[in-house]
């Protein structure tokens, strides 16, 4: 399995910080890690900067041990193993609003689509395959959100049900950080989850942050420029295998079981709420431009689509500005 824009350090699960120096009694300081299988950028000015940094590269970790599917341990590999966990409120809350993103998207995005990514072998480190029709139909039977069972005392899944959050973890964790940012009185930042940007604070000079969307040939085709908010695209070449010719990516349609094949490039949805922004650009990438322009409409948020023609359709009059029409 191939990941696009992959950088031969980004093995290195290290915490790196890269320039730090004094600005007055503020410090401005640039840090890079690799975590949650994607390459972390964090950069921003406060005193306690490096701290704030320090706390969600910790977040990010624990993030990676309990929320991801492919980990060996933690809450949601207990919970797919067919045991009841405990369930924290912000997890909760993450769930809860997953569960309203399904219903409001008819079922193109859902947690519990994880039978399906296991036949289809995306898994970390793991190279795809296009499974047999059959294992596909059994796969689609068990996306059955009636197996998940939540009560006072935690959440479970019977049945052979199993859930993965890979779709919102990214955006949970740019809400988390968020926190962490404002706690250490942070000036201002940018983090960088790989597709998923957190925007914070206010920049000294009074100018937007200026977001590039990637074009997912290793160019940026659009820029956005905003406050403080979060701008997530979900894309097909984010994560994909060939086979006989064909690309397959990682954005399934639970309703059929293939990849979803409606001739969008991505999606990228700004909203300040980075888990819905994120639970949003991947229902949105799997309706397609015309059903995922009104869901992101229904949900107030801004959005931008792109599609294999590179053709751009906006929703709610995000601010940007195309390559292409930018003057040198
Ligand atoms: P990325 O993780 O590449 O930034 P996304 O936020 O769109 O992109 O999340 C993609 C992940 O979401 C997949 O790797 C898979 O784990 C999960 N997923 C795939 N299809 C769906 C779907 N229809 N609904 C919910 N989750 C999905
Ligand atoms: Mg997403």
């Amino acid at each position: 399995m191939k990941k696009k824009l992959a950088v031969t350090f980004v093995g290195l699960a290290v915490f790196l910080p890269l320039i730090m120096f004094f600005a007055g009694n503020c410090k401005k300081a640039e840090f890079h890690s690799f975590k949650m299988d994607t390459d972390i950028r964090i950069s921003g000015q406060g005193r306690d900067m490096a701290k704030a940094a320090k706390e969600i590269n910790e977040l990010l970790d624990n993030i990676d041990k309990n929320l991801n599917s492919h980990s060996s341990e933690g809450m949601i590999f207990e919970l797919n193993s067919g045991k009841r966990v405990a369930l924290p409120a912000d997890i909760a809350e993450m769930i809860e609003l997953s569960e309203e993103v399904r219903e409001k998207s008819d079922g193109a995005f859902n947690i519990a689509v994880k039978p399906l990514i296991d036949i289809w072998g995306f898994s970390h480190g793991k190279s795809g395959r296009v499974p047999e029709k059959e294992e596909i139909e059994s796969a689609v039977k068990l996306i059955d959100n009636t197996k998940i069972e939540i009560s006072d005392d935690g959440i479970s899944v019977s049945d052979g049900g199993k859930i993965d959050l890979g779709a919102v973890a990214k955006g949970y964790a740019s809400d988390r950080s968020r926190e962490i940012l404002k706690k250490h009185k942070v000036k201002y930042a940018i983090l960088d989850f790989g597709g998923n940007i957190v925007t914070y604070g206010k920049k000294p000079d009074g100018t937007d942050f200026v977001v590039g969307i990637s074009d997912g040939d290793g160019g940026i085709y659009a820029y956005v420029f905003t406050g403080e908010t979060c701008v997530v695209t979900s894309g097909g070449y984010e994560r994909f295998f060939e086979e006989k010719g064909k690309r397959y990516h990682h954005l399934l349609d639970p309703h059929t079981g293939y990849p979803a094949k409606n001739g969008l490039k991505s999606v990228t949805i700004i909203s300040e709420n980075g888990t819905l922004a994120d639970a949003l650009s991947t229902a949105c990438f799997v309706l397609g431009e015309e059903k995922g322009g009104e869901l992101a409409e229904s949900f107030g948020v801004q959005a931008v689509f792109l599609d294999e023609k590179g053709k751009v359709f906006t929703v709610g009059n995000p601010k940007i500005k195309l390559e292409s029409e930018k003057e040198d």
